[in-house]
């Protein structure tokens, strides 16, 4: 089978497409062949050799799936070739404190499908079963792949950590970004007023079809301002954050008394200078959200199939451009999601 491999890590990384064995399912495994595969910013600093943990090269990228089952091991018996599928890419154990009580975003054995094992940017892919969820009737591949990852980490964000109510001042950062976009739909639907913010025009007016009230332009240096005038400088109730560097210091600059900013990533750096004054005089939070649990993954779908949650998507790659797909993701100039189709 036909597998794009990053063999070297960069700005840019080395690919090469290579002709791999094909995948054996193990007795609680399955083999799914790729339909679509979403790429992720997470892609790019496995690419940059920017993650924290070690990765052994080569590796098939490729984390926000979705497939057919063609093949399945000796103990299965919940799936059959042919089952439509969506795939968590945080792989959860399954048997951890966390997992058994349904907590699997804390799992401590996890790994990351297209970093510590192979993933999608391939014609196949070995997969545990529990990492399948089935794809809900109207929800079709294109439609998960640019969803199941970044929308259901923004599904986590605003669900399980932090709890939108309706009324709630909700800033989405990064309006055309996957986590994004997905985030001003799932606020929206939940009663919030929703405010988002774009580099360009084309973002910006993106933001605004997907539900933002208003949109400010992140390329001026006084954004923030701009977002308090908006609710006679209250300031917002929660920040949606994935970017970090400047970016989540002047979202502090955003937030209302008791606010609350909920992060799932740091695109632009980790490091970054926080002044606490106003976290304990205004009791502000700043709480941590990674990945998803099956809860948010499987609401994911459902909003998907019930036409509440919309996929926006950018551009489609084969698998031997991939390199491109990725050059165009580190370009910043994208409006929703990258999928690649094998
Ligand atoms: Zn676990």
């Amino acid at each position: 089978m036909k597998a794009i491999q990053l063999v070297t890590v960069g700005k840019p990384g080395k690919f090469e497409l290579r002709d791999l064995p094909e995948p054996k399912p193990g007795p609680a495994e399955v083999v799914v062949e790729v339909e679509a595969c979403g790429l992720n910013h997470l892609d790019l600093w496995l690419e940059a050799g920017g993650l924290p943990i070690p990765i052994p090269l080569p590796r098939t990228p490729g984390c926000e799936i979705a497939g057919r089952v063609s093949e399945v091991g000796r103990d299965v018996s919940e799936w059959q070739s042919g089952d439509e599928v969506a795939v968590q890419s945080n792989i959860f154990c399954g048997e951890c404190e966390y997992c058994l009580r349904g907590e699997e975003s804390f799992c401590l054995r996890a790994e990351m499908l297209g970093i510590t094992r192979d993933g999608g940017f391939a014609e196949k892919v070995l997969l545990p079963i529990r990492a399948l969820m089935r794809l809900p009737k109207g929800v079709d591949f294109n439609t998960s792949a640019a969803l199941t990852l970044a929308g259901s980490t923004a599904m986590h964000m605003l669900t399980a950590r932090a709890q939108v109510r309706p009324g709630d001042w909700v800033l989405a950062i990064g309006g055309a970004s996957g986590v994004g976009s997905a985030a001003i739909q799932i606020a929206k639907q939940l009663g919030a007023r929703v405010i988002s913010t774009g580099s360009t025009e084309a973002k910006r007016s993106l933001a605004t079809n997907l539900g933002a009230e208003f949109v400010v332009d992140s390329t001026k240096p006084e954004w923030p301002a701009e977002v308090r005038k908006l609710n006679n400088k209250r300031g917002v109730d929660l920040v949606v954050e994935h970017v970090g560097g400047d970016v989540l210091p002047k979202c502090f600059e955003c937030l209302a008394r008791g606010g609350t900013i909920v992060t799932c990533g740091a695109t632009a750096g980790r490091d970054v200078a926080l002044n606490l004054w106003p976290i304990f005089v205004k009791e502000q939070r700043l709480i941590g959200s990674y990945g998803r649990n099956r809860v948010d993954f499987q609401a994911t779908l459902d909003w998907a199939a019930a036409g509440k949650l919309k996929p926006v998507i950018d551009s489609i790659f084969p698998l031997d451009q991939v390199p491109a797909a990725f050059a165009k993701l580190r370009s910043r100039n994208v409006l929703g999601k990258i999928l690649v189709k094998p």
